[in-house]
């Protein structure tokens, strides 16, 4: 072990392991088979990279996606490590000249497709020496998962076929029948399962209730541009949405695309790659895209509609802040979106299972308790401590006495006979004049209007706070209109009283921040941001620029906190810049001499 640790530095430039990596790697170097289940951004990659430094042979990775493999054998090779991808979008050619340096030894690692493993089980994996066998994306292998990838079954010849050589599969899905279901595929013997905390403290968590199209934009573009150059996603359920979003956004001047499986590929794949390499900020996407992407310096993500689970949910915002730093995310929630996912469910193969994840997901939307508790609990994590770092901490609710509002609102409800939804009853509360209203006679009840002295907002608010609070229960087999429930009727009736939350403002990241507590990457970036904002831009422009001369992908030359960390160090020599996190040996002969000489310039030495 003690070996191991000075090639971490040497290769990857960090002077320690991340919580369980080490743990990981040890079984791994020692033969044994492992099951590492970790967050998006927890640090999975080295968990099977150190060991097929450290060990003879060839480690085979298997990834389910080109664009992944091509991301970490770049990442790879920029820090001098021998690595290559052996998938159908090589020509003959080079297929030819990598199956030629497996055989020969040259590689440390070797990326393949599930396919690809399958083509070559008797040919190329035959002739190798195997180091060991690392499954990326585990859970593809699992139906139980959401990312089923059916030519992942095939994997479980490899136990049959290489039984001394150790397997390490790799998953950020936690649940556990997915769990199980990988081990027993995989036909792992007796492996070690080791379970990072799913936490990732640098990311903060917000939801946002019943925000229409133009309020919708309206507040992207505050957090936008509270977060000027950095790079986003905006998540949509439908295509027609992320063609409309960015097109709005462009049209306030944001640089920003649109990325769905409906366009053509080629331009697809430009627009991701521009993404990539920093050349557009904000990507409004499906979920199609961010699977293949590495990108460790997205900033925020935000879901412009729900997500189907939890587990959708959490993979999809795990896409920020994978470098460490701090980073937001925000989902808006409307009823709409659960009538339609609820649709889609129903239509699905495994519907109860769907409802049940879909329900769960809604309940997260609509509470006020910590919500990185809600997740980590649903995780299997018991929290007992609140985060401070989403909504419902930052703001927890005043409560005041709003039995009265109750009452007018169910009041309404009642004397409609049940037949209104949300919108109908605030018009009514409200005395506003609409046909249906008219039509209907409902301008003639006693509670028209009986609410007039509050904004619609404010009763949408409301209403769906004695929704949460178990007063009224949206009937969405009827019209989504609204039913009293029985404890609705005791307020109703005087017989207990409504504490009801005084409304809360979600405040854009860069105020809401203030003073709270963030882990010790999210705090030092901080103070970088405060101090020497002005240096990391040097440092990014410098970046960019040897990213466009030598066409590699900005963060793969160096990740945001090897940019925040020199800021903070300010190293104006490469004896001292070797101490930057991220720095290892190559990296150090081939970029530190450049951004020595831009802290030296920016420090006014010469
Ligand atoms: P995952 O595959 O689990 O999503 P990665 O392997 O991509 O995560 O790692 C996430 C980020 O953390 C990368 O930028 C990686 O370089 C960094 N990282 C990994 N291990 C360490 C470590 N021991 N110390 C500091 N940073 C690390
Ligand atoms: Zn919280």
């Amino acid at each position: 072990m003690e070996s191991l640790l000075p090639l971490l530095k040497q290769y990857f430039g960090y002077d320690s392991f991340r919580p369980l990596q080490g743990e990981i790697i040890r079984e791994v170097v020692n033969g044994n088979d492992v099951l590492a289940l970790m967050p998006t951004g927890g640090g999975k990659s080295v968990c099977y990279q150190l060991p097929a430094l450290y060990l003879d042979g060839t480690a085979i990775v298997v990834s389910p996606l080109i664009a992944l493999m091509k991301d970490q054998v770049e990442s790879l090779k920029a820090n001098g490590v021998p690595a290559a991808a052996l998938n159908s979008s090589l020509s003959e050619k080079d297929r030819t000249a990598i199956r030629h340096h497996s055989m020969m030894g040259h590689l440390k690692l070797l990326y393949m497709s599930p396919e690809g493993i399958q083509a070559e089980l008797d040919g190329l994996l035959a002739c190798m020496k195997i180091s060991l066998i690392a499954i990326d994306e585990a859970h593809c292998i699992s139906k139980w998962g959401h990312d089923f990838r059916p030519e992942y079954s095939q994997l479980s010849v490899l136990k049959d076929r290489f039984p001394a050589i150790p397997v390490i599969a790799l998953t950020a899905t936690a649940d556990k029948l997915t769990r199980q279901d990988v081990v027993e595929q995989l036909r792992l013997a007796s492996p070690q399962v080791f379970t990072a905390s799913f936490d990732r403290p640098n990311i903060s968590l917000g939801v946002l209730r019943g925000y229409g199209r133009k309020e919708k934009l309206a507040y992207m573009l505050t957090i936008i541009r509270s977060l000027p150059g950095e790079s986003g996603i905006i998540y949509c359920t439908k295509r027609a949405d992320t063609e409309s979003v960015a097109c709005e956004l462009r049209a306030a001047g944001i640089n920003a695309a649109a990325y769905h499986a409906g366009m053509p590929a080629i331009e697809r794949s430009r627009t991701q790659e521009d993404f990539i390499n920093d050349r557009i900020d904000l990507i409004c996407a499906t979920v199609a895209f961010g699977m293949g992407i590495d990108k460790s310096n997205v900033r925020f993500v935000i879901h412009y509609n729900m997500p189907g689970s939890i587990e959708n949910y959490y993979q999809e915002i795990g896409r920020a802040g994978r470098d460490g730093l701090r980073s937001h995310t925000l989902m808006f929630y409307s009823p709409a979106d659960y009538i339609m996912l609820k649709k889609f469910a129903e239509e699905s193969g495994q519907s109860q299972i769907n409802l049940d994840k879909l329900g769960l997901m809604q309940r997260y939307c609509e509470s006020d308790i910590c919500r990185r508790r809600i997740l980590l609990n649903y995780f299997g994590e018991e929290r007992e401590q609140n985060c401070s770092n989403c909504d419902a901490c930052q703001n927890s609710p005043r409560r005041f006495d709003g039995t009265v509002l109750v009452q007018k609102a169910l009041s309404a409800v009642m004397r409609t006979e049940e037949q209104v939804g949300i919108r109908m009853l605030i018009d009514i509360l409200r005395g506003t004049v609409r046909n249906d209203i008219t039509a209907a006679g409902y301008h003639l009840i006693k509670t028209y209007g009986a609410g007039r002295d509050l904004p619609f907002k404010t009763w949408k608010e409301y209403v769906y706070q004695m929704i949460q609070l178990g007063y009224l229960e949206i009937d969405y087999q009827n019209e989504s209109t609204l039913k009293i429930t029985p404890a609705g009727r005791r307020v109703l009736q005087g017989e207990s009283q409504a504490l009801l939350a005084t409304l809360r403002e979600f405040l854009p990241p860069s105020e809401s921040a203030k003073d709270r507590r963030m882990n010790f990457a999210a705090q030092r970036a901080k103070a970088t941001e405060a101090s020497d904002a002005s240096l990391v831009g040097a440092l990014r422009a410098l970046r960019r620029t040897i990213a466009q001369d030598t066409d590699v992908a900005p963060y793969i030359i160096f990740t945001d906190a090897s940019l925040q960390d020199m800021a903070i160090r300010k190293p104006t020599s490469l004896d001292e810049f070797t101490a930057v996190r991220g720095v290892g040996d190559i990296k150090l002969r081939k970029y530190g001499p450049a951004f020595v000489r831009e802290i030296r310039k920016y420090l006014g030495l010469p």
